[in-house]
């Protein structure tokens, strides 16, 4: 496989696989934008991949997010593909990359009757320590402010706000009782 430099927003040039590996894998933000640091100097750059091509540049915010390209790379091979609804995966050449888009995003989750977390109190469940945060809880049609010691019920809606994999995460504690993701 032929050598693929880009020249980070500092100058340097950088091989493309060794800048992805050095990208965490929550490194993706929404519409294929990475956040990778030079593997040089540590000066980060942002990155939109997109398939053959790499383009530098950053991101603003102006009513709503854009991304000013500073410069496009053109590489053969480069492929993005959307996988889970919030992963990427990214393959270029043998090398392949598997990168979870971290855009916060709110979900309405119901409550089951069999759930872990039915006639637990709100305070018990610990989303916090993944960045979720309960912004509301529906119930019989009201909506309630959120309470530590507010018991859930059957029947009820936790509105989570976080990053999409945390919700996934929050999700499966809610109704197993227990961390899937636990390594
Ligand atoms: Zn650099």
């Amino acid at each position: 496989m032929r050598a693929v430099t880009i020249n980070g927003l500092c100058g340097h040039a950088i091989d493309l696989p060794a800048l992805l590996d050095a990208t965490a894998p929550h490194g993706a933000g929404s519409s294929a934008i990475f956040y990778a640091k030079c593997v040089a100097c540590g000066e980060g750059t942002e990155l939109r991949l997109a398939n053959g091509r790499v383009t530098t540049g950053y991101s603003y915010f102006g009513g709503s997010m854009h991304f000013e390209p500073v410069k496009i790379f053109r590489v053969g091979g480069l492929k993005v593909a959307v996988s889970d609804p919030d992963d990427l995966d990214v393959s270029f050449g043998e090398r392949r990359w598997h990168f979870t888009v971290d855009t916060p995003s709110q979900l309405r989750f119901a409550v089951l009757g069999n759930a872990a977390a039915a006639g637990r109190a709100l305070g018990e469940l610990d989303f916090a320590q993944w960045g979720v945060a309960i912004r509301r809880v529906e119930r019989n049609g009201a909506t309630l402010e959120p309470d530590g010691a507010m018991v859930l019920r059957p029947g009820d809606f936790l509105h989570l706000h976080g990053p999409a994999p945390a919700l996934t995460r929050a999700w499966h504690y809610m109704n197993v009782g227990k961390d899937r993701a636990a390594p």
